[in-house]
């Protein structure tokens, strides 16, 4: 039984964590508070790319920082302040006594993931570790998920995916033939996507779910 599990925002709070950052930076450079409203919406939850977003820093905060300066203060100095909620934890635990192979599949730099999964402690509950800028591959492209599922080896369609992101997760892990589950943290589902097998706000929530509901909860279902 295969469960794959993003990372950033399912498994561990990057928002919370890049958040405290953010207000962290922006007084370091003498800034109002009020502007850590603009880097964590410039960020968008780590999907724009870390030099993109060390150029709109320099040019909005007119720091002579160095953009590679920037960049490695963007990718680890989060790393720190994450954290994983206990009952994520139990969850997985609960997962994996109940016979599923569990794998993260994360986009991101080897030394980024690698760096937050050592940090938090996840590596224990876990059985494979996918990472993106090692594989040469990301999410959505089904490949990455059917090298997380050969790692754990299991087989593409009875197994699952559970992350936040409603392209990189669900629509990815739905076109290499998974079932989805969507970690909402509170949001709406865009209304002109495949809906998420099953949706809830928390990866807990999630997980326990997709536990209770089994590897192929349609074909249960429909006999
Ligand atoms: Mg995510």
């Amino acid at each position: 039984m295969l469960l794959l599990v993003d990372l950033d925002n399912t498994l561990v709070d990057r928002a919370s964590a890049f958040n405290l950052w953010a207000m962290h930076f922006v007084r370091s450079l003498g800034r109002p508070d009020s502007e850590a409203e603009w880097l964590i919406a410039t960020d968008r939850d780590g999907y724009e790319p870390r030099e993109s977003l060390a150029r709109a820093i320099r040019k909005r905060f007119k720091t002579n920082k160095s953009i590679d300066a920037l960049v490695n203060a963007l990718l680890y100095e989060h790393v720190d302040l994450l954290t994983m909620d206990p009952l994520t934890i139990d969850a997985l635990g609960n997962a994996r006594e109940s016979g599923w192979k569990i794998g993260i599949v994360t986009n991101g730099t080897t030394a980024q993931q690698t760096l937050k999964i050592e940090t938090v402690g996840l590596g224990r509950y876990v059985d494979a570790v996918v990472i993106s800028e090692t594989e040469r591959v990301k999410k959505p492209d089904p490949e990455i998920f059917r090298i997380a599922a050969d790692r754990l080896g299991a087989d593409l369609p009875s197994g699952w995916m559970i992350g936040d992101h409603p392209t990189a997760d669900i629509a990815g892990g739905r076109s290499a033939g998974l079932e989805t589950g969507w970690v909402s943290r509170g949001m709406d589902w865009p209304a002109d996507r495949a809906v998420p097998t099953v949706t809830a706000t928390t990866a807990a929530e999630v997980l326990d779910a997709v536990v209770h509901l089994g590897p192929r909860p349609i074909e249960e279902r429909i006999f």
